[in-house]
């Protein structure tokens, strides 16, 4: 049995809102919860990155500053003694680097920026689309059972491809829309979900 686990709203906080508090770039704020195509957001960000003279290092400097949410690093360590424990995360290598040496460097699939030699964010590359559903299949194809928690849209895929899935703080829409899946709000809640998931699929 494996636990997937998404990244942002999970264990740490959205990356880019955090980054746009710290810079006070209010445009950087928007999540795909705005804009639903996900190419537009990144081409908008990468836009606002160019106009504000950003820098791959001044994103990584804000980003050290941020830390996992509270409890955070309890809760993975507890699941790691239980289960295999994959995060699937739509983030990049280069930005989530500071965040995975606060929890240990846990298992980390994401994705790839493209980073000219002066440092400028040119570009941005995905391993493939909607990866994390693929990995979850690919997983379920090795005969593992796949207990995934997400917080959002993009996790849907991932929590319906999964043997079980567990929603973690999710906002009050998605909610009527994925009715089937348990809604926890606390790390001890979500332990809960595990330990029953645990038992029925290992029937
Ligand atoms: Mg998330």
């Amino acid at each position: 049995m494996l636990a997937c686990l998404d990244l942002e709203g999970v264990l740490i906080p959205e990356i880019w809102i955090a980054f746009a508090e710290k810079t006070g770039i209010e445009k950087l704020r928007l999540t795909t919860r705005d804009i639903p195509d996900y190419d537009e957001l990144m081409r908008g960000r990468l836009k606002i990155l160019d106009e504000n003279n950003l820098r791959l290092a001044d994103i990584q400097k804000v980003i050290r500053e941020i830390k996992p949410l509270e409890g955070a690093y309890d809760f993975l360590n507890w699941l790691k003694s239980e289960l295999q424990v994959i995060i699937l995360s739509d983030t990049f290598y280069q930005f989530a680097g500071p965040l995975m040496a606060q929890l240990d460097y846990p298992t980390l699939f994401c994705n790839e920026l493209d980073v000219g030699e002066n440092g400028r964010i040119a570009d941005y590359r995905l391993r493939q689309p909607d990866g994390k559903t693929k990995a979850v299949e690919a997983f379920q194809g090795l005969n593992f059972k796949v207990v995934a928690v997400g917080d959002s849209y993009n996790d849907t895929g991932m929590l319906m491809k999964a043997d079980a899935g567990i929603f973690f703080r999710p906002p009050e829409g998605i909610l009527r829309e994925f009715a089937q899946f348990p809604v926890t709000h606390q790390y001890e809640e979500l332990k809960q979900e595990f330990r029953k998931a645990m038992v029925l699929l290992a029937q």
